[in-house]
């Protein structure tokens, strides 16, 4: 991971944000070549998820919402992390984010310096094993003088009071996995961002940068459904920026407190709309075909559909053998969800969430429904045509199974009889609020994974017989930023540079290109490799002819992953090169 940080710094992906100033937790900047990736995974997402489907429509909304649509949606009282604090430096740890550790307790009644400075405060903190107790003490009273600050003197001055040798423990999640120090009570945190709107900047103005960019799609739901002459199913996709005060963003980028999110919700109609409607709901089983949604698919089917095609998508981009799937147990699930799959993604810290593919029922339209008093019910036409075929035998059959189901709930109050009974009133009308099923991906993660899979060292001999290792970044030529190298073979030959300048200018209009003159072809090859650049173009001597005219006009095209070479026309040049990186 290291390596992979500091390429992405030396070679412009991926910078600190605020570095000059020390930095700003949480929060990254992409330099020339990350900003290109991005755009890149960005456009494929946009194009895979809207553009080249029917039923899918695109949203850009505002980071900023009315408060109201966050109480509605749950994140007010209920998007918190739960999080312990350091009793020795006040650091915060989220609580499921402590690994068991094993060492011997060690406590103090307090602490005191030669400059009257005194702490009495009892302190208790791990002495990890293999630890040598002396590097310990000093560790603790660093700690103790970064947190008292200037009264407390010099750490090496500090007296540590009383000291006792308590318990021995094996896996002890009760100390923070960086200071040492006990923990805290687990409380919950929330985890928004709160900002105000408005000059007078008082609790009534406070409102949220998004901690997703969901809500949004379903607070303009309706807007979106009225003015584009859509039927469910349907979706709406978004992507833009998400904020959350992660209590230990960790690992690069891979958890940060600004990040891009690209979601999908995918409206559907209810189960027993498609029962209706198609006489029965298809049942998933092993080998279902997936390919071309059917009209009697219910929330089921559609889910595994998303998980096909969001699969597909990895493998289009290179990610396709470092996935794995975790289907969350009902236990734990939300109480509305009725199916969520988190795609894992193998990433050099373990194996994490890139993406989660939930089915949420109503829950959200209904909960906006609920809040705004606004309907958000759709009316559909082939329902209704279906459901005046049906016998009151047949309508009550329906009701009764929807009722076993609600008793059979294992989580969440089940819907009484009546507010049942009034939901099939509404349905037998063609009247519902759509389900959603959510494919849900974080475009930051996506660009680390990428560079991750691509990152390779191989080792190299030089000209002069010297050992080195050179990086290569295995990007998939859809998302590398720079798509190809074009190299005059020598710099101070004008007509080769001319020719190479006019290669450069015809593929720069169609992609990211570099035009590179400097040092020998073999380091200008190795400087793209480091960097993902798929193709190199070379202008030679060939190419003005000078080995005849079969070669005149024709250059040489380098493979990064093969090493190949081949000799290609200029003018079929691009022919070649677009459908590979597009
Ligand atoms: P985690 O369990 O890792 O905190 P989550 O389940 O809370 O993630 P979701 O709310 O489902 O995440 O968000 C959807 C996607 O957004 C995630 O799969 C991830 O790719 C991305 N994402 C969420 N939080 C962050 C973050 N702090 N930094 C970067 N990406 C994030």
């Amino acid at each position: 991971m290291e390596k992979i940080v500091s390429l992405c710094k030396r070679r412009g992906f991926i910078f600190q944000s605020s570095e000059i100033y020390g930095g700003c937790g949480g929060v990254w900047d992409y330099g020339p070549l990350g900003a290109e990736l991005k755009r890149n995974l960005r456009t494929a997402w946009w194009n895979t998820m809207t553009r080249e489907r029917e039923d899918v429509l695109g949203l850009d909304a505002s980071i900023l919402m009315n408060p109201a649509i966050w109480k509605a949606s749950g994140h007010v009282d209920t998007f918190a992390d739960l999080m312990r604090e350091c009793s020795l430096t006040n650091k915060r740890v989220r609580a499921d984010h402590v690994d068991p550790q094993a060492g011997t307790v060690l406590s103090y009644t307090g602490a005191q310096s030669p400059t009257g400075w005194r702490w009495d405060r009892a302190i208790s903190a791990l002495l990890k094993n293999g630890e040598h107790i002396e590097s310990f003490r000093k560790r603790i009273r660093t700690l103790i003088a970064q947190n008292a600050g200037a009264a407390a003197g010099k750490p090496e001055e500090i007296e540590l009071l009383g000291e006792t040798k308590g318990e021995t423990l094996e896996k002890t999640v009760d100390f923070h996995p960086e200071t040492g120090g006990a923990l805290g009570e687990a409380r919950p945190f929330n985890l928004m961002l709160k900002t105000y709107l408005g000059p007078t900047a008082t609790e009534d103005d406070v409102t949220y940068l998004r901690p997703e960019t969901a809500q949004a799609i379903f607070a303009q739901f309706k807007n979106v459904f009225d003015s584009s002459r859509v039927k469910v199913p349907f979706g709406i996709g978004q992507i833009g920026k998400a904020f959350r005060n992660e209590v230990t963003p960790k690992n690069f980028t891979f958890r940060s407190r600004e990040f891009e999110q690209m979601e999908l919700e995918f409206f559907i109609k209810p189960d027993e709309a498609v029962e209706i409607i198609s006489g029965e709901v298809a049942k998933w089983s092993e080998g279902a075909d997936l390919s071309e949604p059917q009209p009697n698919w219910g929330w089921e089917m559609w889910h595994r559909y998303w998980v096909d095609q969001r699969t597909k998508f990895y493998e289009g981009i290179g990610l396709g053998d470092v996935l794995e799937y975790y289907w969350q147990t009902p236990e734990d699930l939300a109480h509305y969800a009725r199916a969520c799959v988190d795609i894992l993604c193998e990433f050099p810290f373990g194996t994490e969430e890139l993406e989660g593919i939930a089915a949420r029922g109503d829950f959200d339209l209904s909960a906006h429904q609920n809040a705004s008093t606004k309907s958000q019910e759709i009316f559909d036409e082939e329902l209704k045509n279906a459901a005046v075929k049906l016998t009151d035998e047949q309508k009550e059959a329906l009701i009764q199974k929807r009722l076993a189901a609600e008793a059979a709930k294992v989580k969440g109050e089940p819907m009484p009889e009546a507010a049942v009974r009034a939901w099939f009133e509404r349905l037998f009308k063609g009247n519902y609020v759509p389900h959603v099923i959510e494919p849900s991906a974080g475009l930051d993660r996506m660009a680390l994974a990428v560079i991750a899979k691509a990152f390779s060292e191989t080792e190299k001999t030089d000209e002069k017989g010297k050992k080195e290792t050179i990086t290569v970044l295995r990007l998939h030529p859809r998302v590398a930023p720079i798509k190809v190298g074009v190299f005059p073979l020598l710099k101070n030959k004008p007509e080769l540079v001319a020719k190479a300048r006019e290669v450069y200018a015809l593929l720069k209009k169609h992609m990211n290109c570099f035009y590179d003159e400097t040092a020998s072809i073999g380091r200008r090859y190795a400087r793209q490799d480091e960097v993902g650049t798929p193709f190199g173009v070379t202008i030679d001597f060939d190419t003005l002819g000078e080995k005849g005219p079969e070669l005149l006009d024709t250059v040489t095209l380098r493979h990064r992953d093969s090493n190949e070479q081949e000799r290609v026309k200029i003018s079929d040049l691009l022919g070649k090169l677009l459908p590979l990186v597009s």
